[in-house]
């Protein structure tokens, strides 16, 4: 029997928060250039394939009616990619179970794309080298191969080219989810907008070394204080009540805040998990997050949840 003959595979894959992120300015093609340490945190969607002769895909969870059902879901481009690169005849019935915020800032869909190379290539009996698997990935989308890479990472061009970071110590995190998303294109546009107004030159080189200094260091109070997202700006320009949320996590005593990605989730640094869980309830008191949830990282990528029986 060949594995394109598996009945199901289930990969589960976590989000990301952005322990820095410089932003260069808009090169000729549309992209900025970044400096992105990306960091994979147990906040999970879990994608399952099942064989089929096209492509469909059923989303539960976390804001699923937000999420599309064609072939604008990102799992399912990944899922046609894959079969493309590959030359298979095959689909997939794709299944998510979102936990990760919808346009949160914390790469959702980009998660649930590599999720799907990762299912299907095992549903197809691909055997493809994770290499191959992340150049199908960079295609897909920049924040898609660290999603397959996980831990802590850095990635520049786009983001899609990644070195992994020093791991250092476990970090503690509270994650404030908001009402509504924002776009990453309009947060962009945005960031480029303030610089125009304002005349600053962002400035790219050497722009991870105080970050990975304090990872390596394993001290969690200077990760946080060197924790700088370049798009916080322009998401509290667009959603200026998220200044309330980070004052409100600071206030508390979080080591770190910053927007997370392009926003609007907000990402707090806590120096251990029982200070993580009582940040969270603040926060909630407080009333300033539509809800707040804890994890930790680094965590692996995308990874296949053994079917019962194969554990
Ligand atoms: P990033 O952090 O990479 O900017 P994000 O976390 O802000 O991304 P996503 O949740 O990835 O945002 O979704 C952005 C948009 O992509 C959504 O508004 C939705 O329309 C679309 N989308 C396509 N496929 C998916 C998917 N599988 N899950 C969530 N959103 C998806």
């Amino acid at each position: 029997m060949t594995s394109a003959h598996r009945e199901s595979v289930t990969v589960r894959v976590p989000a990301k928060v952005n322990l820095r992120l410089a932003v260069g300015p808009p090169r000729a093609d549309g992209y900025h250039d970044l400096v992105n340490v990306f960091h994979a945190v147990s906040l999970y969607d879990e994608v399952s394939a099942m064989p089929s002769e096209s492509f469909s895909v059923r989303v539960e969870g976390e804001s699923a009616a937000e999420v599309p059902l064609d072939d604008e879901n990102l799992a399912v481009r990944a899922a046609r990619a894959l079969a493309a690169h590959a030359g298979v005849p095959y689909g997939a019935d794709l299944l998510i179970r979102k936990t990760i915020p919808v346009a949160g800032g914390m790469a959702g869909g980009s998660a649930d794309a590599a999720a799907a190379l990762v299912a299907c290539a095992a549903l197809w009996g691909l055997g493809l080298p994770r290499e191959e698997l992340m150049e199908v990935a960079a295609g897909i989308g920049s924040d898609v191969p660290f999603a397959l890479f996980g831990g802590t990472a850095v990635g520049t061009g786009r983001g899609e080219r990644l070195v992994a970071a020093p791991a250092g110590a476990r970090l503690h995190w509270v994650f404030a989810l908001a009402d509504g998303g924002l776009s990453a294109g309009r947060v962009y546009a945005e960031c480029d907008r303030l610089r125009a107004a304002s005349g600053e030159r962002p400035e790219l080189s050497g722009a991870a070394d105080d970050m990975l200094a304090a990872l390596a260091s394993g001290d969690a109070k200077a990760v946080g204080a060197a924790m700088i997202n370049d798009l916080e700006p322009a998401a509290l320009s667009l959603m200026p009540e998220l200044a309330r949320t980070l004052d409100a996590g600071r206030d508390l005593g979080a080591l770190g805040a910053v927007v997370s990605g392009s926003g609007p989730t907000c990402a707090f640094l806590a120096a251990d998990a029982a200070e993580a869980e009582a940040l969270a309830a603040g926060l909630r008191r407080a009333g300033v997050c539509r809800a707040a949830v804890t994890a930790h990282g680094p965590v692996p990528g995308a990874s296949i949840v053994p079917a019962s029986g194969e554990a």
